[in-house]
């Protein structure tokens, strides 16, 4: 039978990335592609619809986190805002001993992963919430290894949805488009303050893709219970920006 992706292709990017991908893993990608156009024809889940930019922009730009989180012998991994499963789902499918919590405030999202999870035959923790509400649940709060989140919102921004979900001692990998060197420098008072250490910017060129560019925060000491603060606050004054930062010594 005729794949939906072409797997060869996939098969060297993500090799070129330093991932093996097995037979299995490359039938479970074939299949969520499909789904995914499958269902974006009822619910809006990305304008990346083309089999080919499937492979590029999706696949194999959520498989660039493996090799870091592999360094890091990362067990449990959250996706904040992981829409239509990016990078969670992609990096459960090249990984599936990973614990993989995907997190979306938009239920909808959650049904559809929950639907290709079923015929993919692989299981993941669905969360359904907002990540600066979810944060205060002691069940997730400071519990996994490894925190990301692709295309959700600006670094402070982020970094308060996700640092309080990281465990002490685990990392926060913010997954950005472009070379954030001004993102990264405004929002290093906020990590800080939320328990992370300096951040340290990968940038790389994905071929088809273009620049990329990944944050890595590790987390050095617990999360104020402060935060997150609301979501209105959040969006409101970001930290860092304004006066809403406490003087340190
Ligand atoms: N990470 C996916 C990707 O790269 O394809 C989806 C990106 S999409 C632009 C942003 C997603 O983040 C949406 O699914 C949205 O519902 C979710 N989101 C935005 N703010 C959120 C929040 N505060 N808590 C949980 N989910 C959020």
């Amino acid at each position: 039978m005729q794949n939906f992706i072409e797997i060869e292709r996939l098969k060297e990017k993500a090799a070129a990335l330093g991932v093996s991908l097995d037979e299995t893993a490359l039938e479970r990608f074939d299949i969520y592609a499909k789904a995914l156009v499958e269902w974006n024809e009822k619910i809006n889940l990305t304008a990346i619809t083309q089999p080919q930019d499937i492979v590029t922009k999706h696949f194999a730009d959520s498989l660039t986190l493996l090799r870091h989180l592999r360094a890091k012998h990362a067990g449990t991994l959250l996706d904040v805002g992981t829409g239509a499963g990016f990078p969670g789902l992609a990096l459960l499918i090249a990984d599936p001993a990973l614990q993989v919590t995907l997190l979306d405030s938009i239920k909808k999202k959650l049904t559809v992963l929950q639907d290709i999870l079923g015929r993919l035959s692989l299981s993941a923790a669905l969360l359904h919430g907002r990540a600066e509400d979810l944060a205060h649940d002691a069940r997730y709060r400071e519990q996994f290894d490894a925190v990301t989140a692709r295309a959700v919102a600006a670094l402070p921004v982020l970094a308060e949805y996700c640092l309080p979900f990281v465990r002490v001692g685990g990392t926060f990998y913010a997954m950005k488009s472009v070379t954030a060197a001004e993102e990264v420098k405004d929002a290093q008072p906020a990590i800080r303050l939320l328990g992370g250490d300096r951040p340290q910017c990968k940038t790389m060129t994905l071929e088809d893709v273009g620049e990329r560019c990944l944050i890595l925060v590790g987390k050095r000491s617990a999360t104020s219970q402060k935060y997150p603060r609301p979501s209105a606050k959040i969006a409101k004054e970001p930290l860092g920006q304004g006066k809403n930062l406490p003087k340190t010594k």
